[in-house]
This record gives C-alpha cells, structure tokens and sequence, in this order.
C-alpha cells in the first residue's frame, strides 16, 4: 500500500475544532498520512480565542526540516503563520526542498475577531508565499483584505481572483462561505478560467474552524493525486457534510463534525 503523506504548518487550537488539530482530524479521515509543523500556541475553545502564543522562526524552521529531510509529503498547507517572520522562513523551507503541491490557507481573523495574523504580515503572505502555492484558498474577508478590494457580487470575486492570480499562485480558489442568500458559491480560478462549486447555505452557529478544514481536505486530496478543481469538489463535499452533521460540543460555536 503506498501511503501518501501531508504536512501542516499552522497553529494548535486547544479546542480541536480548527489549526492543527481540525487538519490531522482531516487528514486522517482521509486516509492521508498526516506530520505537523506548529506556529504558535492557542488557548481556545467554543467560546473565543484566550491567549496567541507564538512560537520562534527558529522553532517552525526545525520542525519542517525534521519531516521534510526524512520522511517527505506529496503536499502540505499552511494555516495561521502569524507573523512575517514565521511567513519568510516557511517559504525558505518550501524553496529549499522544491515543495509544488503547497495550498496555503490565508488565515488572518478567527471568527470571534481574534487576530490569528500580525496587520504588517500580509506583505510577506502576497511576496513570499503566495508566488509558491498551488492553490491559495482565502475566504471572502481575507479575499478583500489581499486584493485590496470589497467584495459584493460575483463579478467582484472574479476581480479579486485576477488580483490575487497576480501575486503568482497557479489558482485562487475564494470561498462562498461568507456568501449572502440561502446558496454558497466557490470560485476556482486557474489564471484562465473560472469555475465555481455551488453548495447550500447550512442555518447553524457551528462552523468553527471550517476554513481549517477545507484546506486541509484539498491538502489530502491533492496528496492523494488529485487535481486541484477534483480536490475542490473533494473539499466542498467534506466540509458540507461536517457542516451539516453537528457534534453540538462547548456553549460558543461548535466545531464541525470530521466524521460525517
Ligand atoms: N485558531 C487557529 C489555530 C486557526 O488556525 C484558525 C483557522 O482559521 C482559527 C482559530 C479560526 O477558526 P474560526 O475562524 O473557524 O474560528
């Protein structure tokens, strides 16, 4: 059996809905392999982030050369990064071992509004990082936040896909997850054409950690030889279906369900 492995570089959230531990929990339902590179500490829960504890450049460097130079991935994806420092030396790694399938996840605000990314570091994420992803996967805010633009129609979130393409990531994919009305829409764009994934609208308070968890389904997708609009579709069913199937655990906003 050839197993297929996946690396995340992201950040650990106490409470196991989002970050590291929502992408393990993916992988594994995935049937991909999963290693781990931590940037920073959480104390977290259902409720709201409590305490960011970052971890040293140094540290995250160490950690992907310890998988990297043993045992390898066939694709990996960052999450929270946190700040510039930690951005600059994960793409210096993704140079030195010659990393293609990278999906990185922008993560910049968790839901209740704690800051997961420093405000200086999104120059780092567009010049760093963005011109090695595969895929970028941005939500709405975080899609308006890169392109410098507001996002309010779906002509508006091809423009900011074109915007975003120029920063050099082979695709954008922006998700419709912040979407108004009762349908959700992706957009996958490969620098030439658009496609879109329509999904419906799930009226539930849990969904933390959603964006974690899509990412890192498209990671094991894409690990499992998947091409990226495949892995999309993969990704839109899982997060869905984990949507749809709520564990109803804390008395904030749930996580979803990686067993559905
Ligand atoms: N905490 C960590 C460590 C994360 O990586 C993320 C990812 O986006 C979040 C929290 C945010 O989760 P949410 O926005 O679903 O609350």
């Amino acid at each position: 059996m050839t197993i297929r492995k996946a690396l995340t570089i992201a950040g650990s959230d106490s409470g196991g809905g989002a970050g590291i531990q929502a992408d393990l929990k993916t992988f594994q339902e995935l049937g991909v392999f999963g290693t781990s590179a931590l940037t920073a500490v959480t104390a977290q829960n259902t409720l709201g982030v409590h305490g960011v504890y970052p971890l040293t450049a140094e540290a995250v460097e160490k950690q992907i050369d310890a998988v990297l130079s043993d045992m390898g991935v066939d694709a990996l994806k960052t999450g929270m990064l946190f700040s510039a420092e930690i951005i600059e030396a994960a793409a210096r790694k993704l140079h030195e071992y010659e990393c293609q399938n990278v999906i990185v996840d922008p993560v910049m605000i968790a839901k209740g509004g704690a800051s997961l990314l420093q405000e200086e570091a999104t120059e780092a994420l567009k010049k760093v990082l963005l011109p090695r992803a595969l895929v970028v996967t941005p939500n709405i805010p975080e899609a308006e936040v890169i392109a410098g633009m507001t996002i309010t129609s779906e002509e508006d979130k091809k423009e900011a896909a074109k915007i975003i393409a120029s920063f050099g990531p082979k695709n954008v994919l922006i998700k419709g997850g912040h979407d108004e009305g009762t349908k959700t829409i992706d957009l996958l764009y490969d620098g030439k054409i658009f496609h879109t994934f329509l999904g419906k609208r799930i009226d539930t308070k849990d969904t933390h950690g959603t964006g974690c968890t899509f990412s890192a389904a498209m990671t094991a997708a894409i690990a499992k030889g998947a091409s990226v609009r495949v892995a999309a579709q993969t990704a839109k069913q899982f997060i869905q279906a984990a949507i749809e199937d709520g564990l109803y655990i804390g008395e904030g906003h749930g996580p979803t369900n990686h067993w559905a």
